[in-house]
């Protein structure tokens, strides 16, 4: 039996429309997990219009409180953890494992938000006037509307969500309508911990309905979005007719460098995490694979043959190492693009094809793919293919390794094995992108640490740790003149 769900705008409604759509399991499509309101601008105006209300009174409130129901909401994704990562695992496929450190990511991002309430530092400034004294602090900025893909579902909401209500933001939600379950029982979470009607709303429903209607609404103060570049350009495009502030977390193509005098075994635990966990499907998944010309042949052989033992299936079961891709869109993507490689002149090293075997037939699974003879102008290497597919470049030296790493339009994460300190110091300047790890796979970001990316990633702004809270308040700068005389700044100093 399904669940029927609905929008949160002060209370359950549901779409003015009438109208749903059905929440699939894409380890197995014929299960409907849940419906959905389909909802449009009129929902959306009506979210707003509460978030604005209830904005009057939650500035007011003070930020440690704010920070407490913060808390609270870490207690409860704590003892939801398990539920929650089944809801996600069932809605999305990535394996439980993975699943539980999307929560996991959830909890540590609330615990953070909720000290975080107790600093909010601002700072004051001595006077170049006498008697007269300079401070600047932090306010919130208003509605936030907040648009989220479905790769993270609730790591991502929460990144955003939990800041912006410490700031004093309330905000209006559009998740992705491949995750709405999750962002629903986030959203129910939130009120059951005491944040007070109006402060957070959620609109279900399609990005060219809702997610345009959130960022073209005059009211609307502030856009945070996470997804893919093209939509990223749309919405900053539309924005500016109304100068909101954007923060924009975009697409990659992030690479892994591994040098001949790399620890193979490291790397190759690393790029296998890296390529193949949630089937490929993060903004930091390894895409290409850049290897140093000594270490190739042998650690292609290890490649290929820990790749072709990866087990596929549902999720939700024990064994799974990778579960499918999200739907049928993104299966038909990942297959159009080995073809395109193919014909570029890639070789096809193992996977290249749908999976076929028990447990697979009713879910949109894709053998793990290796592209060999790949080269760095290729469209399989520089474009975002977000899937099971590794793209493999061979390479003469670090410099060259650090060439290619720079050669996409993307810039947010990457990687290097090496043992050679020079190496790892030499890739830590020169490689452009918001995140290196040095020794380490391209994913695995830490909540209170800054995330984001460089040239077509993003726009500049970081979500996560101490640099998210800028986005979320504006400066005020206030000067208290206790002098009892007019005193005129430049000109009495
Ligand atoms: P997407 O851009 O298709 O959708 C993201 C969200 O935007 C969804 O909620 C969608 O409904 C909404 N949307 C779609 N069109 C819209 C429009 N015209 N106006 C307003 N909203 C609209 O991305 P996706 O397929 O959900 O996610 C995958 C992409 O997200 C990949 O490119 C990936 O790299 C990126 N991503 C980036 C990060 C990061 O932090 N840099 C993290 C995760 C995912």
């Amino acid at each position: 039996m399904s669940t029927s769900y609905k929008n949160f705008i002060g209370r359950q409604v549901d779409a003015k429309s009438g109208k749903t759509f059905e929440n699939r399991n894409p380890a197995n499509w014929d299960e409907v997990l849940s419906t959905f309101p389909m909802s449009s601008k009129e929902d959306v105006d009506d979210a707003v219009r509460a978030a604005r209300k209830a904005f009057e009174k939650w500035r007011l409130v003070p930020a440690p409180a704010r920070g407490d129901i913060l808390r609270r909401v870490g207690d409860l994704l704590t003892a939801r953890k398990e539920d929650l990562a089944r809801t996600m695992t069932r809605e999305m496929g990535k394996v439980l494992l993975e699943t539980r450190g999307d929560v996991q990511e959830g909890i540590d991002t609330a615990y953070y938000a909720a000290a975080e309430g107790r600093r909010l530092f601002g700072r004051t400034v001595p006077s170049e006037l006498p008697n007269k004294f300079n401070m600047a602090i932090r306010v919130p900025v208003g509605v936030a509307g907040i648009i989220t893909p479905w790769n993270f579902p609730m790591a991502i909401p929460t990144w955003k969500i939990f800041p912006a209500l410490v700031c004093g933001n309330t905000v209006v939600f559009k998740p992705a309508s491949d995750t709405p379950e999750t962002a629903a029982k986030l959203v129910e979470i939130l009120v059951e911990a005491g944040v007070p009607d109006g402060v957070v709303n959620i609109v279900h429903g399609g990005g060219s309905q809702v997610g345009m209607a959130i960022v073209d609404h005059p009211d609307i103060d502030l856009i945070s979005f996470t997804g893919s570049t093209g939509v990223g350009k749309k919405i900053s495009e539309v924005a500016a007719k109304t100068l909101k502030r954007v923060s924009l977390e975009l697409g990659g193509k992030n690479a892994q460098i591994v040098m001949d005098d790399a620890r193979l075994d490291l790397a190759l635990d690393g790029v296998l995490w890296g390529a193949f966990g949630t089937t490929g499907q993060r903004c930091t998944a390894t895409s290409r694979l850049i290897v140093q010309e000594k270490a190739y042949d042998k650690f292609l052989s290890m490649l290929i043959d820990r790749t072709r033992k990866l087990r596929l299936g549902d999720g939700l079961r024990q064994e799974t190492e990778v579960g499918p891709l999200v739907n049928q869109g993104q299966l038909e993507t990942v297959d159009r693009y080995v073809k395109i490689g193919t014909e570029e002149g890639a070789t096809v090293l193992t996977g290249g094809k749908r999976a076929a075997g028990d447990g697979l037939s009713k879910g949109w699974f894709y053998e793990p793919t290796i592209l060999g003879e790949v080269t760095s102008s290729m469209r399989v290497a520089t474009e975002e293919i977000f899937g099971p597919v590794l793209a493999v470049i061979r390479v003469k030296n670090i410099t060259e390794a650090i060439e290619v790493a720079n050669s996409t339009k993307y810039g947010l994460s990457s990687a290097v094995y090496t043992q050679d300190i020079n190496n790892a110091y030499q890739a830590i300047r020169d490689i452009r992108a918001g995140i290196t790890y040095i020794n380490a796979p391209t994913i695995g970001a830490e909540a209170h640490m800054p995330f984001g990316g460089v040239k077509e990633t993003g726009n500049g702004h970081r979500e996560g740790g101490w640099t998210v809270y800028e986005f979320y308040s504006e400066w005020k700068t206030v000067y208290v003149d206790y002098s009892g005389k007019l005193q005129r700044a430049q000109i009495d100093t």
